[in-house]
């Protein structure tokens, strides 16, 4: 059996290890590896795209393994086969792992229905991205048809989870209503869903970070403007309160997903923003490889450490040092 036929045809451990094997491959920094792993995409990709792509961010311990396992044993009893892939941005930092803990997810992990994936543990964040939308058109390929992918919100990782999902979700604490501060900045904006995990702890404070929520994203105008008469046509952000612990308001949850996709669907904003998503994806692939080449090039080696020292001595200018360094490239 090919290698495709058994990521997109097979089922059961055959599938998964033809799933595990393929994941390994786009992983690897070999170049023949790097080959045999494109050929291996273009092939798939008629059979990727028909999923929900779902990113869900929050600090460690705000719940997201918990709130993920209950998911998406909910989603497996409605019939659906779902994938969790990882964004670890601590691994390319420091070769250890925030979210490597093997007890994660442990019944979800175990199900025929489900294919967890940790982080690639090494890399830059755009490397280790790059690694896991590959991965998720690997799942997609395989008929998982909710891939999930989660981050810590730790540096720029959720910028990046967000880029490649179809919806983003934020998971907070109930207190995070009394210090909206402490969300980071920029991270809100990202959001099409904001979610109060450990609700049971104290409903009161879920319920009180529930409503700050909500009018801070009016404030920052992620509810629209109520006279716009299409404002119904697009989606409002919206926050939500549950206990993962508990199970309690998933399919709440659920239902608000749905909401969100049938409407993105209808006003076309679902495939926009995966066709944006794509193309962005291209250039900063172009972006990091163009760079890779300009600094393994020997003219600008030879030329590099004499203009970096220059600049570092305050006797050239920045750009122009940038600007010698491109004329050489550019005469290669
Ligand atoms: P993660 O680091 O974001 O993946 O967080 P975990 O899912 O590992 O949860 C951290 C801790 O919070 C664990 O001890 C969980 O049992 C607990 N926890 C998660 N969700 C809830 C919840 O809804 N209510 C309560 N009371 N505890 C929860």
């Amino acid at each position: 059996m090919s290698a495709v036929d058994a990521i997109v045809v097979s089922q059961g451990t055959v599938q998964r290890r033809a799933i595990a094997k393929a994941i390994t491959l786009l992983e690897s920094t070999r170049a023949d590896h790097r080959a045999q792993a494109d050929e291996l995409l273009t092939a798939l990709l008629p059979h990727t795209g028909k999923s929900l792509r779902l990113g869900i961010s929050g600090v460690p311990g705000v719940g997201k393994s918990t709130f993920i396992e209950a998911l998406g044993l909910h989603l497996i009893e409605q019939g659906h086969r779902v994938a969790v892939l990882t964004i670890d941005p601590s691994s390319s930092v420091s070769g250890g792992s925030i979210l490597g803990d093997k007890t994660r997810m442990e019944k979800l992990s175990m199900h025929e229905k489900a294919y967890i994936r940790p982080s690639p543990s090494s890399g830059t964040l755009g490397g280790v991205a790059e690694k896991t939308r590959e991965a998720m058109l690997v799942c997609e390929a395989a008929g998982y048809d909710i891939v999930i992918v989660e981050t810590v919100g730790v540096g720029q990782s959720e910028t990046a989870v967000q880029g490649m999902t179809d919806m983003f979700v934020l998971m907070q604490l109930p207190n995070a209503g009394d210090d909206l501060q402490a969300i980071k900045k920029g991270v809100m904006e990202l959001a099409d869903l904001v979610v109060i995990n450990k609700a049971d702890i104290d409903a009161d404070a879920a319920t009180r970070a529930q409503a700050m929520i909500t009018s801070s994203l009016r404030l920052l105008g992620m509810h629209g403007n109520p006279n716009d008469p299409h404002s119904d046509k697009h989606w409002q952000p919206q926050v939500i309160s549950l206990s993962a612990l508990l199970g309690q308001g998933v399919d709440t949850f659920w239902k608000a997903v749905s909401e969100f996709q049938t409407l993105q669907t209808a006003n076309g904003l679902f495939n926009q923003r995966r066709q944006n998503q794509s193309l962005s994806w291209m250039w900063e692939r172009i972006d990091a490889g163009l760079k890779q080449a300009f600094k393994q090039n020997s003219a600008v080696r030879e030329q590099l450490p004499q203009l970096t020292a220059s600049v570092q001595a305050g006797q050239l200018a920045a750009s122009t040092a940038a600007r010698e360094l491109l004329r050489t490239w550019n005469q290669r």
